[in-house]
């Protein structure tokens, strides 16, 4: 499995672009992940900047 992560939004994706922001900015280079359901009422989401529902990775490498 070859997951990576979005640079812009932190989207973790098996794809090579970025299905939340269309970037094609990914790293395999990332630590740890939440998966966010209702963005609307997750503190985590509000935090990192998320909208959209989904999987993404707390930490990236550069
Ligand atoms: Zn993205």
């Amino acid at each position: 499995m070859a997951e990576k992560a979005c640079k812009k939004c932190r989207r973790v994706t098996e794809t090579d672009t970025c299905p939340t922001c269309k970037d094609s900015t990914l790293t395999a280079s990332w630590k740890g992940y939440v998966i966010v359901f209702d963005p609307n009422n997750s503190e985590i989401a509000k935090k990192l900047g998320i909208t959209v529902p989904g999987k993404y990775a707390l930490r990236l490498s550069k």
